[in-house]
């Protein structure tokens, strides 16, 4: 049966394909999974937090129309606030994590209902565009249900801080989007290209055969759709067509690329083709006797980061090598504080020392944990100052004869294994789950043993880094 839920705008950014997928097969998600793709909590996690600001109704039931049938008896009610309620229009079914009353007029009185989301971000810079798109689909169903359009979308922080965003602002976006999703679940195929995005979809495998296959520009790391269209324009529609090129001669034709950003293209192109990497520039490291590698496991479903692992390497005066894994690991969710103040203290005796990490996850984490716990000085200068980001480091310097630049993309790439197969970020979360739930210990156990991984990972990857374009 055709629906369009507030998900679908999420299925849609992720992947076009993905609507009509949900409209014939299911989303062919888990419970975890589903949670995840929306940036939610678990139920659990939301109503603590509700219970801690006050009183609220649950709407629990399992059918939807009964559902709809019990949120609308408590609008009629006035019930201040309504936790899991539904919105139904035709074939739209929205629901907001929160209905809140608010004063003004509607059809039931002198108040109105607007939703609150609850999302996994912490200030309004996190509030993106999908979140927006949630709200204005909430709000043409209120409209409908209560005769009044609420002209705000609010999102609620995982530590209860309220945030608004004006729909008005963002109404030809979220029309012209519902226009697209609209016309797919009516039958259309939706234009698509490969992005790092894509290896949430379900169809990503498929997809990269098919662009390997048809030798697409899509497969060239970061490629923008825009570049994409500029370069087909001039008759350059595979990766062995830009490899081949005459640079100086498409650099007269092409206008909104620069030489530079072509010439890169080119080289990425070539090294896709050899199976070979380049070096474009050199890296400079700096030599330090410590040597830190940083990875921190969360769960994102119960906002905590329970595991700071961090292998320390130092350099003896002998020429020897010896290096330690330390794991500080909150195994409950309220020793959260306790690990974070193991490992900041871990820092501080080591604050002078490089810490090598992959992306931008664990600055930013640290940054959310000095904000909420603290950390001694030692440990704040080093995450000012010491925090090296290789995924930063190496994307301007080095081009990979790959499609994707992940951790594990490129450590496979130069030659690492993770010691699981079944290794990887969504079920090192269900084996959290299954540990705290069950106590489960083996799962504790692959949940270190994944996170050591890593960070050997990382320092592979810094050492070949160093070897193959570190300058003096
Ligand atoms: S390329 Fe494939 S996986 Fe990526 S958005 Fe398009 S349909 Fe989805």
């Amino acid at each position: 049966m055709k629906q369009l839920t507030e998900k679908t705008f999420f299925y849609h950014t992720k992947c076009p394909r993905w609507v009509r997928r949900d409209l014939v097969h299911g989303n062919g998600l888990d419970a975890l999974e589903e949670r995840m793709i929306d940036d939610g909590l678990l139920p659990e996690v939301m109503e603590g937090l509700l219970k801690a600001r006050g009183e609220f109704e649950t709407v629990r039931d399992e059918d939807m129309d009964d559902a709809f049938s019990r949120t609308v008896d408590f609008m009629r009610q006035g019930v201040s606030t309504i936790y899991s309620g539904v919105l139904m229009d035709g074939h739209w079914i929205g629901r907001p994590d929160i209905l809140e009353r608010v004063e003004g007029k509607s059809e039931f009185g002198n108040y109105y209902y607007v939703s609150v989301d609850i999302k996994r971000i912490s200030d309004p810079r996190g509030i993106r565009d999908e979140h927006r798109m949630q709200g204005s689909f909430y709000a043409d169903l209120l409209e409908v249900i209560q005769k009044v359009k609420p002209t705000s979308g609010y999102i609620m922080t995982p530590s209860g801080i309220v945030m608004s965003y004006n729909l008005a602002v963002f109404e030809a976006d979220y029309r012209l989007t519902l226009d697209r999703i609209e016309k797919i679940l009516a039958g259309e195929e939706p234009g698509h290209i490969l992005t790092s995005g894509c290896k949430a979809s379900p169809f990503f495998e498929v997809c990269l055969d098919e662009a390997v296959a048809c030798d697409e520009l899509s497969v060239l790391n970061r490629i923008h759709r825009g570049e994409i269209d500029e370069l087909n324009r001039e008759g350059i529609k595979t990766v062995l067509g830009l490899a081949s090129a005459n640079l100086e001669v498409l650099e007269t034709k092409i206008i909104d690329i620069s030489f530079n950003r072509l010439s890169f293209l080119q080289r990425q192109a070539i090294a896709l083709k050899e199976r070979l990497h380049d070096i474009v520039e050199p890296i400079k490291f700096r030599d330090e006797a410590v040597e830190l590698f940083f990875d921190i496991e969360a769960d994102p479903v119960r906002d905590i980061d329970y595991l700071f692992g961090v292998l320390k390497v130092q350099y003896n005066e002998d020429g020897t090598v010896t290096e330690k894994y330390h794991a500080f690991v909150a195994e409950r969710e309220e020793d959260e504080q306790t690990a974070w103040n193991e490992f900041t203290a871990f820092l501080n005796e080591n604050q002078h020392a490089p810490v090598y990490h992959y992306g931008w996850y664990e600055i930013s984490v640290c940054a959310k944990l000095i904000d909420r716990f603290g950390a001694p000085e030692g440990a704040i200068e080093s995450w000012r100052n010491n925090f090296i980001d290789l995924n930063s480091v190496l994307r301007p310097a080095v081009i990979f004869p790959l499609s994707f630049y992940s951790l594990k993309d490129i450590a496979q790439y130069i030659g690492f294994q993770w010691r699981s197969e079944d290794a990887g970020g969504v079920n090192s979360i269900r084996w959290f789950h299954e540990w705290l739930d069950k106590g489960n210990a083996p799962m504790m156990k692959k949940i270190i043993q994944y996170n050591e991984d890593d960070v050997r990972a990382t320092r592979v990857l810094k050492d070949w880094l160093k070897e193959k374009a570190g300058k003096k």
